[in-house]
């Protein structure tokens, strides 16, 4: 019998591992891991074998199969892919990227001992916020900051630290929903308040907050409703009469941008965000948005505001739960130093990069992919230049689009596409696009450069999508 001959019986996990064959599987994965990955392989052959007597493999597919398996095992699972599905900051695609001299600053801080917590002054505990606080505060305006997580911890934090056991009134138009399970009213719950919904759907009046308020109110908040827009007969009560509404009453305002920008996007042709700063200037005592929205920066809650409720929020005993580690302070540091030279922001900026792109830039890297495509496709697909809309996500100006190129692939039936678009996410880089009226999508605008993409092509697997 030789090796590619069928087995007769399941072998013994020791007859294998003694072989030459599993020699050099041992000395790249280890004796245990490939003793563990072994029993599972050897137990279904097993399972096989007892349904039907010639089901084995030959000992060579035995370890071929083995060593794929021990591959799976030892790699991880979370890797770099092609996001060319035409969202700029995709909340399941890992939102911003950060650029790689920042990692330069997160490399040393995390591979060294540093004094996250510690006054080098005085020799004494000192605090994390310290290194980024007056950088933050410079960019914003603001008096004071602290950094969490991510901006639901920021919220839950605010909330819990101003308004536990008490009442906070939100217009019923603003209580969202942010990717499936950031609810205003859940959050609010979770942080110890009672919601009192104010208005109407479409419309909120001045009025309305203002019967809201009663001895229990802790404050007064507005959520930027970053993933929908209400339109038609509508009233919202703007950020800065909600403001002196709260403050003749003595309470607190307390405004969630989502999203906020650091910087005016109008300057860069895209649409207007509103800033932090402007947020501030419009009499918000409180301002919390997140890092890797529009701020292009790691994933983080930033909450900025008056010097004691910042105080208040930071003596919080939550805020130890939902604080940040020491490489997302470094990289929070180095994007927003890049915030202080906003002409070569979007030069440096990779989210402020790729939603700035001309669309000329676009349309050569759709030319230079065309002809590659359309050779491998062949006669799977048909393959063309389209013009589409890419949006910037994370609920950062929803409704807004931004006029992009993509490479259109058309197949012969949509279970033919969709198997397309798999073996794309099943190629060594992963290419995701997306799916629109019967055709697969590659939205151009978030690519940097189109040899890698072309590279891999011979890698795809196309058996499944002749029909
Ligand atoms: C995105 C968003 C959040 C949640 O922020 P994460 O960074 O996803 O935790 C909260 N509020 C608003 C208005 C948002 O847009």
């Amino acid at each position: 019998m030789t090796s590619s001959d069928s087995l007769e019986r399941p072998p013994s996990v020791d007859k294998i591992l003694s072989s030459d064959a599993a020699s050099h599987l041992i000395e790249r994965y280890g004796r245990s891991s490939v003793t563990q990955v072994l029993r599972a392989v050897l137990e279904s052959l097993r399972q096989a074998y007892k349904a039907d007597k010639n089901s084995l493999p030959s000992m060579d597919t035995l370890i071929q199969d083995l060593e794929l398996r021990l591959e799976e095992h030892a790699g991880f699972s979370l890797k770099r892919i092609l996001n060319l599905s035409g969202t700029v900051l995709h909340t399941n695609l890992g939102r911003a990227l950060l650029p790689q001299d920042v990692l330069n600053t997160v490399v040393e801080v995390a591979s060294n001992a540093t004094n996250l917590e510690y006054d080098l002054d005085s020799g004494k505990r000192g605090d994390r916020d310290t290194h980024i606080e007056s950088l933050i505060c410079n960019l914003t305006g603001a008096e004071a900051a602290t950094v969490v997580n991510n901006n639901a911890a920021a919220v839950l934090l605010v909330l819990n630290t101003l308004g536990h056991s008490k009442e906070v009134p939100v217009s019923r138009g603003e209580l969202v929903e942010i990717g499936g399970s950031f609810r205003i009213p859940e959050i609010m719950s979770r942080s110890g308040c009672t919601l009192v919904e104010v208005g109407a759907t479409n419309r909120t009046h001045l009025k309305d907050y203002r019967d809201a308020i009663s001895a229990n109110t802790a404050l007064l908040m507005k959520v930027h409703t970053s993933n929908y827009e209400i339109r038609g007969f509508t009233n919202e009560v703007s950020p800065s009469e909600v403001a002196n509404l709260a403050h003749d009453n003595n309470l607190p305002f307390v405004n969630d941008l989502g999203s906020g920008s650091l910087i005016d996007l109008t300057k860069f042709g895209l649409p207007d965000e509103p800033t932090v700063s402007s947020a501030i200037k419009a009499g918000a005592d409180v301002v919390t948005f997140s890092g890797d929205k529009l701020l292009g920066g790691p994933q983080a809650g930033i909450i900025v505001g008056t010097r004691q409720l910042i105080q208040e929020i930071k003596a919080n005993p939550m805020k130890r739960a939902l604080r940040v580690d020491k490489m997302t302070i470094a990289a929070l540091f180095e994007i927003l130093k890049l915030y202080e030279d906003p002409d070569r922001l979007a030069q440096h900026l990779p989210t402020l990069r790729f939603l700035t792109r001309p669309l000329e830039a676009l349309n050569t890297l759709a030319n230079n992919l065309l002809d590659p495509l359309s050779s491998t496709l062949g006669n799977y697909a048909e393959v063309s230049i389209v013009d589409v809309e890419s949006q910037i996500g994370s609920g950062s100006l929803p409704l807004e689009r931004l006029q992009s190129k993509a490479i259109c692939i058309k197949a012969k039936s949509d279970s033919a596409l969709r198997a397309l678009a798999a073996s794309f996410r099943g190629l060594p880089l992963p290419v995701i696009g997306r799916i629109h009226d019967g055709t697969l999508l590659f939205d151009l605008r978030t690519m940097e450069d189109t040899a890698e993409f072309i590279d891999q092509l011979n890698h795809l697997d196309l058996s499944e999508s002749t029909s």
